[in-house]
């Protein structure tokens, strides 16, 4: 039995990688007052389509569907914005602003699964509603770099920007992109053929080797600019510049999605091939609107952790394991209570199997426990227990109720 393709189990090996990335996320993001929460895994349809547009990647091709009874056409969720904002709507949120939120999960795309390249992979997300200008695209980009560099990243990635402008200056952008593509008819893709009359900007996008060449002589939106848009992004670069991050302007970097304006974003690494971006946002004031709600402004970030644990390992967690040693039937429910009563302490202790005193010692050892708490016939007798530090190898006994202040003072 296998998992189905692209579709990966999380042994205990990577998990802690995506906890200790998780949790990092979670403090860094509690500073800047994000709050945590999450959506269902599975919504209707209609929140992607409506949302992302019909000829995206993924509403055209990545979306896994499910079959079901009932005519509400469900998908398991590409990506998490669209279903947080369809969060806001339903819970009526959109009159409590600013808004914002922090979550994390698995999301599901129908792709060629490659390295850093998944069909179930996991993000952490951060949306700001309600922060018109430069001070939201500010707050969610530095808390973006302030979490990777928590990570120990901050060397290893770097910050693309770019901004797309408003609706006039991507109108303007529009026609001169569709002038320059409409030239290379004959040497496009199918797909950037099909985006060339729905939406030209999405073939900065491709992938494809023959469209990238043809992108390098594009036109470039910051000469279309109007005032603004303009205005807006200088407020951006000033403020990474006098909070000292470090950037890069891509005049190509578009978001693949159709909600997005103004400022785009992507962290980006050299050391994981085609799969460059490790986090990618942007301001998506379009958004609420597209799913029926009220104009509010967005703007946030999604990270890929299939990608980050590529680069990193979880930090060694202190080993101040204790492993428990029962001797004989008769001391072993009292061998239990004293392992439970650490427990409640904080402490970590667990059995260790063996048929005798030597062979679990050993087996304890290997554990890289630090301590093993030896509770045989003898030490019921005592009325103590016998705690063996196996890094030392010392020994010593200890009274069965200053068991744990015994390991508090030791881990003191
Ligand atoms: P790409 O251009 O690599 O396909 P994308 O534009 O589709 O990325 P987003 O929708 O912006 O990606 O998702 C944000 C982040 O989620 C990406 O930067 C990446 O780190 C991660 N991600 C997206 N798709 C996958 C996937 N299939 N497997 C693993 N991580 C992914
Ligand atoms: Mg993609």
């Amino acid at each position: 039995m296998q998992p189905p393709r692209g579709m990966h189990d999380l042994l205990p090996e990577v998990f802690k990688v995506h906890k200790f990335i998780t949790e990092t996320a979670l403090v860094i993001g509690q500073h800047y007052g994000f709050q945590p929460m999450s959506t269902p895994l599975v919504e209707s349809m209609d929140v992607f389509c409506r949302s992302l547009g019909d000829v995206s990647d993924i509403v055209s091709k990545e979306m896994y569907e499910l079959i079901q009874k009932g005519s509400e056409r469900l998908v398991i969720r590409p990506e998490g914005t669209a279903g947080i904002a369809r969060s806001v709507i339903s819970n009526g949120l959109t009159q409590s602003l600013p808004l914002k939120f922090i979550s994390y999960g698995p999301m599901f795309r129908y792709e060629r699964p490659q390295k850093g390249r998944t069909r179930q992979f996991h993000q952490i997300s951060v949306e700001l509603f309600g922060f018109p200008g430069s001070l939201g695209d500010l707050e969610v980009i530095t808390m973006a770099y302030d979490f990777l560099r928590a990570l120990g990243l901050e060397k290893r990635v770097t910050l693309e920007l770019n901004t797309l402008g408003d609706k006039e200056s991507r109108d303007a952008y529009r026609t001169a992109l569709v002038d320059y593509f409409t030239g290379y008819k004959d040497k496009l893709s199918e797909d950037s053929l099909i985006r060339l009359e729905k939406n030209p900007l999405r073939i900065l996008d491709s992938k494809d080797e023959g469209d990238r060449a043809i992108i390098t002589g594009a036109p470039l939106l910051k000469d279309h600019l109007n005032e603004t848009s303009r205005k807006l992004f200088d407020e951006v670069k000033e403020g990474l510049d006098t909070l000292g991050i470090p950037y890069k302007l891509n005049p190509h970097l578009v978001r693949g999605l159709d909600y997005y304006c103004h400022v785009a974003f992507e962290f980006t690494t050299d050391e994981l091939g085609a799969q460059s971006a490790v986090l990618a946002g942007g301001r998506y004031d379009g958004l609420m609107a597209l799913l029926g709600g009220p104009e509010i402004p967005g703007v946030g970030w999604a990270c890929g952790l299939e990608r980050l644990a590529l680069m990193i390992d979880a930090p060694e967690e202190s080993n101040g394991n204790i492993a428990l040693i029962i001797g004989d039937e008769d001391s072993r429910l009292k061998g239990l209570q004293i392992a439970h009563s650490l427990r409640n302490g904080g402490f970590t202790i667990e059995p260790i199997l063996g048929s005798n005193l030597g062979k679990q010692l050993k087996k304890a050892d290997k554990s890289g426990a630090q301590y093993a708490l030896i509770m045989g016939s003898e030490e019921m007798a005592r009325g103590e227990v016998t705690v063996k530090n196996l890094k030392e190898g010392s020994q010593q006994s200890v009274a069965f109720e200053q068991i744990t202040p015994y390991f508090q003072k030791e881990s003191s």
